[in-house]
């Protein structure tokens, strides 16, 4: 009997060696206590449920091949909460899985290189090495004590143990949904797979039409007008120079700085591309997130009688298709450079000739919608290595080898990104024409500067990740026929926040329709500061 006791312990260590293991090196890289007993709990609970289960509905070799199963899986999780713990700090988020659904398979492979250090693969050693271990104690257990796996036996007592067993599932599984269910990986992914989902059927029925029918009374003015927008990638204007970085890292944005209007308090709705430009190219905005499917800034330059290109460095295959290419395909003609070749990244300058051959288009009136692959994570593969100019020692509070090769990386991606945005200013500038360029990035990035990280995540959610640069440049046609353009300047520390870009983007090009609001354009003399609120019920200016 004490070694049928003594089993029936190391079966319930082993049972549970998934949370344990989690518990034990999570531990290190928690920031939030209270946060991370909570995933210990829910993670308790839910191995238990799933043990529990298999106890019920399986006997003997059934039961065993179940234990086999549900180690494996735990050990999954275990593993995919350890890393990001060890990645992030902080447990998987719904956010987390947009990363997954927003990237291409080569952006994931470079997502992962970026990630995938010598630290987490020992991590990763670890866990194969104790499920290896875990699988021959269990093998050895069973074969000593396979009495085990044949109990409760069918009698009054073992009607009891079952009943035990019943209501702790139950009890478990009502805990979770009750208090504990964002820490539940299987809940989040279901989450965030029905919402991204939901979402992505209706760009698909209501985006990719050239027209709206919800914008109406739509017009603009009547004579030659050439616009570019160009939306960048991952830049956190934390990091340029035009912006007050002390390196400078837009050597030729600066040198035409007083052609600029540079806007010094904007920033990002989200933290991801999907979600973020979900609200900055639609009427979609915090305070009416579902209203996406009811017009793009695309669908209103249209109505306004212009022709629209979109010009696009990312991959237009893939699950990211789905959002961004459904805006994208209400334009007259799509150009993807990046579809052009079987390497994994083009750099921006790709989209030079295209920019040219569509500028030089006869088209009276169009709008040009640039979509820069910009300075994405991998860095250090978002630039060419001729821009490799920042080498020495960063100031950062987080000096480590790591944080001096990715800050390095990613100011001289910046950097690049400067001569890209200015040679697109260039092209614009040199005909002479009625033209503005506006330059924003989908979000900013954290490279080692408010905390210990690199990338962006909702989670942490730190400053770097939402501060955008929003940048205009006009042509001098342009000054001259835009009413009281010297009053735009006085509105360059306008706090703002770029969910509202339709009705800015309406104002500069003068295209008017019936659900403009003057308040929610930087633009505008009517402006109004509100709050801007990011994740659920945050004041990002307050909080
Ligand atoms: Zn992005």
């Amino acid at each position: 009997m004490p070694i049928f006791k003594k089993s029936f312990i190391s079966l319930l260590l082993l049972a549970y060696m998934p949370v344990l293991i989690f518990l034990s090196i999570g531990f290190f890289y928690t920031t939030q206590t209270r946060y991370f007993i909570k995933e210990i709990v829910e993670f308790f609970l839910f191995s238990t449920v799933v043990y529990a289960f298999g106890i019920i509905l399986f006997r003997g070799v059934l039961r065993i091949s179940w234990c086999y199963f549900s180690i494996s899986f735990l050990f999954l999780i275990s593993f995919l909460k350890t890393a990001f713990y060890y990645l992030y700090q902080s447990k998987v988020t719904i956010s987390a899985f947009y990363i997954l659904f927003e990237t291409t398979g080569s952006e994931s492979s470079q997502f992962l290189a970026t990630f995938f250090d010598l630290k987490l693969f020992i991590i990763s050693i670890v866990f194969i090495l104790f499920l290896l271990l875990t699988f021959k104690q269990l093998n050895y257990v069973y074969e000593k004590e396979r009495i085990l796996f044949y109990l409760p036996k069918f009698n009054l007592l073992g009607t009891g143990v079952y009943l035990v067993l019943l209501i702790g599932i139950l009890s478990s599984i009502y805990l979770i949904n009750w208090k504990l269910k964002h820490n539940n990986i299987l809940y989040i992914a279901k989450d965030a797979y029905i919402t991204y989902n939901e979402a992505q059927a209706l760009f698909q029925t209501n985006l990719v039409n050239q027209r709206n029918e919800q914008l109406q009374n739509v017009t603009s003015l009547d004579e030659p007008q050439t616009y570019v927008i160009i939306i960048g990638e991952s830049t956190s204007s934390r990091n340029m120079g035009l912006y007050g970085y002390y390196r400078d890292t837009n050597p030729l944005l600066s040198e035409i700085k007083d052609e600029l209007l540079v806007f010094n308090d904007v920033i990002a709705p989200h933290t991801h591309t999907i979600p973020s430009l979900n609200k900055v190219l639609s009427l979609s905005n915090y305070e009416n997130p579902d209203v996406i499917h009811c017009g793009s800034v695309v669908q209103l330059a249209n109505a306004a009688g212009f022709s629209t290109f979109w010009i696009s460095n990312q991959q237009p295959i893939g699950i990211h298709e789905t959002l961004v290419t459904a805006i994208s395909k209400a334009t007259k003609e799509q150009f993807f450079t990046n579809a052009l070749t079987n390497k994994q990244t083009e750099y921006d300058e790709m989209l030079l000739p295209f920019i040219e051959q569509v500028l030089d288009k006869k088209d009276s009136k169009k709008i040009l919608f640039v979509h820069l692959y910009g300075t994405h994570i991998s860095y250090k593969f978002s630039y060419p290595p001729s821009f490799q100019k920042f080498t020495d020692n960063p100031i950062t509070k987080f000096p480590s080898a790591r944080s001096r090769e990715e800050i390095n990386h990613y100011d001289n991606a910046i950097l690049y990104n400067d001569f890209i945005v200015r040679s697109i200013i260039n092209q614009v500038k040199k005909r002479n024409e009625n033209a503005f360029v506006i330059y924003f990035s989908d979000h900013g990035d954290e490279v080692f500067q408010d905390m210990d990280f690199v990338g962006h995540n909702e989670y942490h959610a730190t400053k770097p990740m939402f501060e955008i640069p929003f940048i205009v440049w006009t042509s001098e046609k342009f000054r001259q026929s835009f009413s009281n353009f010297e009053k735009l300047k006085s509105y360059q520390n306008r706090k703002y926040m770029l969910d509202d870009f339709i009705h800015s983007f309406s104002d500069l090009s003068q295209i008017n329709f019936n659900q403009f609001q003057p308040e929610r354009s930087i633009f505008n003399a009517f402006f109004k500061e509100r709050k801007r609120m990011i994740r659920k019920e945050v004041d990002y200016d307050t909080r």
